[in-house]
């Protein structure tokens, strides 16, 4: 592994200027993805700048409309908070899946959607929330959809000097549907795919992980089901059309066609769940 300079600053400022310094500074967080990713040598910073200092980053918070999660909450955390529990059940699903217990007390959801992997178990729910990513940099701050976030793999809408501050979810009143990650192992392992399925306050939104080269919503499959009955037929329709707007590669955990029947088969699993049988 290359030299690199390690900073561990107290405040927004001090970090965003870091990454504004070297031309190749990278953000460590909980360090799930990025300590593999030194180690394999697949990034070679200068710098890395490790967040967990700054106190701004650790608070889940509400106001009427959302809640907020800090960047550097713990998916662990988070998974025990009663704002989420009670607010988030796609979300709650896919952060229990997501790795094991040790990776949990560590990884956090920020740095999930930050590595950009098409297959980041949080993106899906996060997609359907259409959850806004709060950013910082010395330069000024901006809010970022989620749907305009990933622009390819591990590519973010995030320009240099960025750090993410934390993740706004709307609050919805009523939530039905399911979070679906299809794995070889029941436990600590990635998803082979992910859905997310959901009836929000009446409207139904889908978004898939590990079948393209980011997560993405199915605008098609969504557009097809406004104002319809689920009945059985449009429940099997919907599915055929899901099947349309993803585009999976063949890989070891995988098949293409497998993966293109998964997404099938969440869609109608998701539509029943939302009909209740
Ligand atoms: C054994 C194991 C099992 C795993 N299983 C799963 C799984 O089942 N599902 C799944 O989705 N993932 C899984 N992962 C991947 C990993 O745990 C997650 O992606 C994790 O959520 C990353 O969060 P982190 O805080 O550790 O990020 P880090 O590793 O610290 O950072 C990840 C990326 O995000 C960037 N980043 C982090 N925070 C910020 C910020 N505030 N602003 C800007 N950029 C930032 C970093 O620069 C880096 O590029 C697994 C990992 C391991 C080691």
């Amino acid at each position: 592994m290359k030299n690199f300079d390690y900073f561990k600053p107290n405040s927004l400022k001090e970090a965003s200027e870091l990454l504004l310094k070297f031309n190749n500074a990278l953000i460590i967080n909980g360090g799930t993805d990025m300590v593999i990713r030194l180690r394999n040598e697949l990034v070679e910073p200068e710098a890395l700048v490790d967040i967990k200092n700054i106190p701004d980053l650790w608070d889940i918070s509400e106001d009427e409309n959302s809640v907020t999660i800090g960047s550097s909450v713990t998916m662990n955390e988070m998974a025990h908070h009663p704002l989420v529990i009670d607010s988030f059940k796609l979300l709650c699903d896919a952060v229990h899946y997501a790795g094991s217990g040790q990776v949990r007390n560590l990884a956090t959801m920020t740095g999930n959607i930050c590595n950009a992997s098409p297959l980041a178990d949080t993106a899906t729910p996060l997609l359907v929330y259409e959850a806004t990513v709060l950013a910082y940099s010395a330069n000024g701050e901006r809010e970022i959809s989620i749907c305009d976030f990933f622009k390819g793999v591990r590519r973010t809408a995030l320009e240099k000097g960025e750090v993410v501050t934390g993740i706004k979810i709307p609050k919805y009143t009523e939530e039905k549907g399911l979070f679906k990650k299809v794995s070889r192992r029941k436990e600590v392992d990635l998803s082979t795919v992910c859905a997310s399925v959901v009836d929000l306050d009446g409207n139904i939104r889908i978004a898939f992980g590990s079948v393209a080269p980011i997560p993405l919503r199915a605008r098609k499959t969504e557009d097809f089901l406004k104002n319809k009955e689920l009945t059985d037929e449009v429940i099997k329709e919907a599915g055929r059309i899901a099947r349309t707007e993803v585009s999976p590669i063949d890989d070891v955990r995988a098949s293409k066609e497998y993966r293109l029947d998964m997404v099938e088969l969440s869609v109608v699993r998701g539509l029943e769940e939302i009909r209740g049988y």
